[in-house]
This record gives C-alpha cells, structure tokens and sequence, in this order.
C-alpha cells in the first residue's frame, strides 16, 4: 500500500516537474511586459544562493537589479559575475538586522534611483540540517528571517515608487512555516484560529507568538510548547513571515489605482544550496522560478498569497 501511495506521489512529481519546465521555456512575452530597464529590483542577501539567482533571473529579464550583501567583498564580486555578463545590476552593502546599514541603504537608494519597484525578500538563515533540531541559535533564526524581513519591508514600502502595474513584494518563505499545513502544525487550534483569520491576525499577535516561542526556549520549555517539529525555530520564523505577508497585503489593499503594492510568499523547495549543505532536490534555478514570476506578475492583483512551484497553497 505505501509503495503505491509512494510511487503515485513520485509520478505526480515529476509530472508537476515536466509543467513547470514547460511553463520556465515559455518566454515573458513583449506584450506583458510591464518592467523596463527602469524598474528596479531590490533583492537581499543576493551574494549567493536562491537570492543571486533571483537577483540573476531578474537582470536577464531586462530590470536594474540592485544585489544586496551584508559582506561588501563578496557582493562586489558577485555583482561583478553578472556584469560580466552583460547585466544591469549595481551593488550595495545591507545586513538586514543592522539599522544603520538599513538606513544607509535607504539613503542610497533614495539618491541612485529614488525608489523601487520589486523587493524580494530572500535573506535568510537556518542552522538545522538532516534530522537535527537545535534551538540553539533561535534568537538568530527568527530575528533574520521574521524581524529582518520585517524591518526591510518597512523601510522600503516609503521608497516604492508609484506604478500603473503596481509594486511587488516578494518574501521567500518555506512550506515548513504553513499554519495548515498536514504536518509540522502549531498544536494551539485557537492560537492557529487566530493566526489564520485575517480578522484577528495583527502585527502584536504574530510578535507575541514568536516571542513566547523564544521565551520558551530560554527557559527550556519549548519541547511541550506544542511547536512545530521539524527545525523548530525555523519554521517558526517561516510561519511568522508567511502571516506577516498575509497581513501587509490587506493593509497595502487600501492603497489607490497606481500606488498599488502586491505582497506574496513563496517556498522554494527543497534546494542545493549551502543552507541545505548542498542537498535538495531542486536547483537554485528552480528554487529561483517562483519568486521571478510573482515578482514580474502581468496585470494581475494576485497579493496576499502563498506559492509553491507557481501554484497557490494555502498558508
Ligand atoms: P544561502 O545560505 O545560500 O543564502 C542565504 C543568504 O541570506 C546569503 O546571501 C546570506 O548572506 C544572507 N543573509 C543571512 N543573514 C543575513 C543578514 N542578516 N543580512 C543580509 N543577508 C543575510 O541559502 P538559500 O539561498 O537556500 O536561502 C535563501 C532563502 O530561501 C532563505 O530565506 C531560506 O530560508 C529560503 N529557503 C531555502 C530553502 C532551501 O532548500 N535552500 C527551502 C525553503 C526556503 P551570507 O552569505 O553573508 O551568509
């Protein structure tokens, strides 16, 4: 019986694998293309893995990319393996936990192009691999990944520029961090009632659920908190991301025809990278394909969602 539940899944697999291989050939035609060499695409931590590749993908598609680094050495020379290539990217420094590097960041931005268009949200960190699940660097974990991506986002949104085919935020999430997922749950049905409820979702609950997590590992409870299982920490952080997501496209909807901001998530799968100790099962091309195409959209008011392989999951 399992074999042939195995065997299913695996064929579906690769069927869904041939789809989006199909889908990847098929060119962003002229006539949706709403970006020029104009638009610029803020992509963070793009020195390396799925953030270069998205950073990559991006300049190949025709936009100004400005790749993002908190080491300015090996930014630099990332930045310049593309333009080599002949791509419009620029460089500048952004660790996204450091406040004067943010604002200096701002700064700049405001100067070079006075604004942006596309925000991808990539930079990221886990320090759980295979069936490991310390909690020994949580702190770390959910202040890069949940308030890192927080702090970036409010500090761009004043610098999005006005655009008949709206701004575009993209956060690079994780399918471990689903609210409802079938597995890796929080175990509180009400804390998960509130969480998933656009009514009662706000900025103070996700804090709180982060921070009680976290207070939990300091005083060592966090075993019986009723916590994800697998990379603990991490999918906490995920989850967090992915409500904030939800929450930020219901307060930007307000925003008038032509200053419109469309925020979604996304999870990359399982990708070769050095996060995953260069396991995975899908290259950083593929882990990349998603975030491009949220970001570059056609006129189409997709926002507050969660994508898997360009498919719409729940959170
Ligand atoms: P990498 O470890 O290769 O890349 C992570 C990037 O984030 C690096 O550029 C890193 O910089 C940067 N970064 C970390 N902390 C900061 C910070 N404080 N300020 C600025 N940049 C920072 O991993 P991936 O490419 O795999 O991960 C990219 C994103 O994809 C992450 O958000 C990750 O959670 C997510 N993801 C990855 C999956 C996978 O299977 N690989 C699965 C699901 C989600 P530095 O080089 O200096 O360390």
């Amino acid at each position: 019986m399992m074999g042939g539940s195995k065997e299913r899944a695996r064929e579906r697999r690769e069927k869904r694998l041939q789809e989006i291989s199909l889908l990847r050939t098929i060119p962003y035609s002229d006539h949706q293309r709403w970006w020029s060499k104009e638009t610029i695409a803020v992509v963070t931590g793009s020195n390396r893995g799925i953030g270069f590749e998205i950073a990559r993908q991006l300049a190949t598609h025709g936009l100004t990319v400005v790749l993002t680094s908190r080491d300015e050495c090996v930014g630099q020379e990332a930045t310049r393996v593309l333009q080599e290539g002949g791509l419009d990217v620029a460089f500048h420094q952004l660790d996204i936990l450091d406040p004067s590097s943010i604002q200096l960041f701002v700064d700049w931005i405001r100067q070079t192009y006075e604004g942006i268009h596309v925000l991808v949200n990539n930079a990221g960190v886990n320090f759980n691999v295979g069936s490991d699940n310390s909690v020994e660097s949580a702190h770390m974990v959910v202040a890069t990944n949940y308030y890192g991506t927080k702090n970036i986002i409010k500090a761009m949104i004043p610098l999005i520029r006005p655009s008949a085919a709206a701004a575009r935020i993209v956060n690079v999430s994780s399918r471990l961090g689903r609210l409802n997922g079938r597995r890796n749950r929080i175990e509180d049905l009400n804390l998960r009632r509130k969480l998933g409820d656009l009514d009662t979702l706000t900025e103070e609950l996700i804090d709180r659920t982060v921070a009680t997590f976290l207070q939990q590992v300091d005083d060592g409870t966090w075993t019986s908190g009723g916590w994800p299982q697998t990379f603990t920490d991490y999918s906490v952080s995920k989850l967090a991301v992915n409500a904030y997501t939800r929450l930020m496209a219901k307060t930007l909807s307000n925003r008038p025809e032509g200053e419109k901001i469309y925020v979604n998530c996304y999870c990359p799968g399982w990708v070769k990278t050095a996060m995953t100790g260069w396991a995975g099962n899908v290259s950083v091309e593929e882990g990349a394909d998603t975030g491009v195409w949220l970001a570059l959209l056609p006129d189409q008011a997709v926002t507050g969602k969660f994508f898997a392989e360009r498919r719409e999951v729940s959170f």
